[in-house]
């Protein structure tokens, strides 16, 4: 066998949302919405397809994308950025591949913090890097300076933060940015800063983009996604928003990715970008009630559920919950014999997985939501 059959696994949301398809269960493992995306972001694409703008788009982005990315940061996050600073890419996961293409050098260690999304260490093992996993701890799961500074060595180039944080649902708070973002500045190091998430807050939380902490604007290279911002995961249009040196040099990577992505689809997304602020609000809303009747029901069939205050995933302690399954066999069970699918949490993790851990999708109708739980407990 290719040893890279080892190294590049199928990705978890695959597997298990082709088990949720064969096996006919609630999919509550790939993280997507069922419903709530603002039609009249769709009405923009329809005209942009009828219209006639259906040919290559210029690499960086159409440039009224690129303007709108940077004025929404601006607006909602007092970055100062232009359009300068923004390359256009399909969707955040090739944001993270320009990123790391464009930064990471054979031999250069890279640090994850885990659980850690599934794309990073296969994208910087295959740019040449080495990736050094530093654990977050449940419950809490909060970054610790001693941790992230014991990871740190001569051959570190870059930190890659998710903020905030897939699977465990946490924003991490002023504290932890700032011991991220010293230690970044102390020892010169990249960050690689994913907030696709930056929106979807819960319970009336704030976001602080990392960029704007003192010494990172030059040395943060921003992963932005329109599939969560507007509940369009297939759309696949983000952006990376960093220095115009940055920037640059992620483009050009990004040209030998994709090279440039779908034009109608990226001005309906600068559309929304400029105009569907008034579309958060609700959508949050709508996620915090979702996440409300998910937790209890979940709760009053057993489980233990952990706390989570944005993006759309809550996690199960299994072995808090009485289950002696660990994640793994337990989502397998869960998918082929109760028809639910989750997503176990070592997938997300090498070193030291959290293997009595599943994260759950609630950004479902209620009806939805009913029929995972439902079989959440024929799962035990
Ligand atoms: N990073 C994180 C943390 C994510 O959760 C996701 C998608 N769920 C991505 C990147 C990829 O985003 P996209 O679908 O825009 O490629
Ligand atoms: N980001 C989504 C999640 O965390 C899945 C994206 C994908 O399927 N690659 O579930």
């Amino acid at each position: 066998m290719h040893p890279l059959y080892e190294q590049m696994a199928t990705s978890v949301f695959e597997r298990m949302s082709l088990a949720a398809a064969k096996h006919g269960a609630v999919n509550l493992g790939q993280g997507f919405p069922d419903f709530g995306w603002p039609p009249e972001i769709l009405d923009a694409a329809a005209g942009a397809v009828v219209e006639g703008s259906n040919q290559y788009a210029p690499s960086r982005g159409l440039p009224v994308l690129r303007e709108a990315v940077a004025a929404h940061y601006a607006r909602h996050h007092g970055l100062d950025l232009s359009a300068e600073n923004i390359c256009v890419t399909s969707g955040a996961t090739e944001a993270l591949a320009a990123a790391i293409l464009a930064t990471v050098e054979v031999g250069d260690e890279v640090i994850v913090f885990t659980p850690a999304y599934d794309a990073y260490v296969p994208l910087i093992r295959r740019a040449g890097g080495i990736p050094v996993e530093v654990a977050l701890q449940p419950p809490g799961w909060r970054v610790e300076r001693a941790a992230l500074e014991a990871a740190i060595s001569p051959k570190t180039r870059a930190i890659i933060f998710n903020n905030p944080h897939n699977p465990t649902g946490r924003l991490f708070d002023q504290d932890e940015l700032a011991t991220v973002a010293q230690i970044a500045v102390a020892n010169d190091l990249i960050v690689i800063s994913d907030e696709v998430w930056e929106h979807i807050l819960l319970d009336g939380q704030r976001f602080t983009p990392i960029a704007s902490l003192a010494g990172l604007a030059e040395r943060t290279l921003k992963c932005g996604s329109a599939g969560k911002i507007f509940s369009l995961t297939g759309w696949k249009i983000g952006w990376l928003a960093a220095s115009s040196e940055l920037a640059t040099l992620a483009a050009r990577a990004h040209q030998f990715l994709t090279f440039a992505s779908a034009p109608n689809l990226q001005s309906a997304v600068a559309y929304g970008m400029n105009d569907g602020d008034a579309w958060l609000q609700p959508m949050r809303d709508r996620f915090s009630r979702a996440r409300d009747r998910m937790t209890s029901g979940l709760e009053a069939v057993g489980y233990a559920v952990l706390p989570s205050a944005s993006t759309y995933f809550l996690c199960v302690d299994l072995a808090a919950s009485g289950v002696s399954l660990d994640d793994e066999a337990f989502a397998q069970r869960a998918v082929t014999e109760a028809g639910v699918a989750v997503v176990p949490l070592s997938a997300f993790a090498e070193q030291d997985p959290a293997n009595h851990m599943i994260r759950l999708c609630f950004a479902k109708r209620d009806e939805t939501i009913d029929a995972g739980v439902e079989a959440m407990a024929n799962a035990r």
